[in-house]
């Protein structure tokens, strides 16, 4: 399958290798050396990945959603089992034991995976029955007993498909769970699917699962409505007085900072009800000194006309006029529906914003006046309405963090020294434009209620889900990091 051959060798020759070291560590060495090199943290699936990543020499990316063959499958349990490079040796045991299905793919079955699993934690290896798992009586003996161990979660017992595809996630948890039977792996967390074109309905669903999930964390607050009457949502999270706003997708075609704030609201409040740290970081704690607004979706109208197409919109045949008198295709559609850049629409500086378009367009014209919109007006009245210590804008694209509006002195230095530090955790630079034209929010919050506020540009081309993982490892932890560093300075 081609998807299959597109898997890189090496780096499951790492994995391999380092599961192989991990094993042995667990079998001659001490518990508190083996606490001390692993410190023993609960990791969910994407840090178990990143760890991974780490020792296999940053070869490339692992993909927690990509299927695992059933070579590397193999390759993987052989290490585990002491057939090192005698894969083939350990295939033909693991036929006669009737491991494998039926079917001769290429990739790993879920029934397969369970079944080798439940090998290597029996007395009895070679008793395993290939009846196990395939939904007969004795079914819920193995798997009782794998849940017990920890090594698969107990939904899956209703739910268990066998012939169900194997994800690199999924063999990653269960090879640390027999590799490393003392570090505990959490799930993660699941309402959020980042990797989609993630809609204006989408992300009203699973506010409201948050909402209903974490109930006393996460509450919801409708802020405005758009043009078009779709609701402008904020998620509180945290019960802290110092307040730090995240907003998102107020550039339409920049919709991909929608999910990557939903999975962040997400990852905290899941890591905050469990207490588990995140990043390094005590959420819990964290959350009784800060909280953060999440204003994941600014410009619904925008988004819903990029991801669904005019069509789905009420104002079609502006649009459409609109997009032939631009150069710019809907797919980098920036404005709301009625062709107004709400990122210019701010009133800081605005009569004196140059090289905007004179007319409704599908971006950079800033309006009639300031504030002339509906979502422009919802945010700064919200904005005045919380007086945030501090703002942080996603958009898409460039890699950068801007942070500068004219402040001095003290601001200055204050704002340049948060700006340092989500550069350098980001791995992105920060920039002090030259000129500072207005109109922004940002702009408008640092003028007017003179606290910090950042603008973060994420990823290398607007809309390429390509490029997920590689953003949502950069910036996971970027509310953290700026709730940390903000009050490190107030103290
Ligand atoms: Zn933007």
């Amino acid at each position: 399958m081609e998807y299959t051959q597109k898997l890189n060798r090496q780096m499951f020759f790492f994995i391999a290798a380092f599961i192989v070291f991990a094993y042995l560590l667990g079998k001659f060495f001490s518990a508190p050396l083996k606490q001390a090199i692993f410190n023993s943290p609960p990791l969910d699936e994407w840090e178990y990945i990143n760890e991974l990543e780490v020792f296999a020499n940053n070869w490339g990316v692992i993909d927690g959603d990509l299927p695992v063959s059933r070579e590397e499958g193999i390759k993987v349990f052989a290490a585990l089992e002491g057939y090192r490079d005698r894969e083939q040796e350990y295939e033909t045991v693991l036929a006669e034991a009737g491991i494998f299905s039926d079917d001769d793919v290429s990739v790993l079955a879920r029934g397969e995976l369970f079944r080798l699993a439940a090998r290597l934690v029996q007395a009895e290896k070679t008793e395993v029955s290939r009846s196990y798992f395939y939904g007969t009586e004795d079914t819920d003996v193995p798997l009782d007993m794998l849940a017990q161990l920890g090594i698969i979660e107990v939904p899956y017992e209703r739910q268990f498909a066998p012939d169900a595809i194997v994800t690199r996630g999924e063999l990653a948890r269960v090879a640390a769970r027999i590799a490393l039977p003392d570090l505990r792996i959490t799930n993660a967390p699941l309402t959020v699917s980042p990797k989609q074109e993630y809609t204006y309905e989408i992300m009203c669903g699973d506010l409201e699962t948050l909402a209903a999930a974490y109930p006393g964390l996460v509450t919801l607050q409708e802020i405005g409505t758009s043009v078009e009457g779709r609701r402008i949502l904020a998620a509180k999270l945290g019960n802290g007085n110092k307040e730090i706003f995240l907003d998102a997708a107020i550039h339409a075609c920049e919709w991909m900072t929608t999910p990557l704030l939903m999975k962040m609201l997400e990852e905290y409040a899941h890591h905050a009800r469990h207490g588990q740290a995140y990043g390094g970081y005590d959420v819990a704690a964290m959350l009784q000194e800060v909280s953060f607004w999440f204003i994941p979706m600014l410009n619904p109208d925008g988004v819903t006309l990029v991801l669904e197409g005019p069509g789905a919109t009420e104002h079609a045949q502006s649009v459409n006029r609109m997009l032939r008198q631009s150069d710019r295709p809907l797919k980098r559609w920036k404005a709301n529906i009625r062709g107004v850049d709400l990122n210019r629409n701010f009133p800081a500086s605005w009569p004196y914003l140059v090289k905007v378009d004179t007319k409704p367009s599908p971006a950079f014209f800033k309006g009639y006046e300031p504030l002339s919109e509906p979502e422009s007006r919802a945010l700064y009245d919200f904005t005045l309405e919380r007086r945030p210590a501090m703002t942080i804008s996603y958009h898409q694209q460039g890699e950068i963090v801007y942070w500068y509006f004219r402040q001095k002195g003290e601001r200055l230095e204050r704002d340049r020294t948060l700006a340092q530090g989500l550069a350098a955790a980001l791995g992105y630079p920060y920039y002090r434009q030259l000129l500072a034209n207005g109109g922004k929010y940002m702009d408008w919050v640092i003028s007017e209620l003179q606290v910090p506020a950042m603008l973060i540009e994420v990823g290398t081309d607007v809309g390429d889900l390509g490029q997920w993982d590689r953003i949502w490892r950069q910036n996971r932890y970027l509310g953290l990091v700026a709730a940390e560093l903000l009050l490190t300075l107030q103290e």
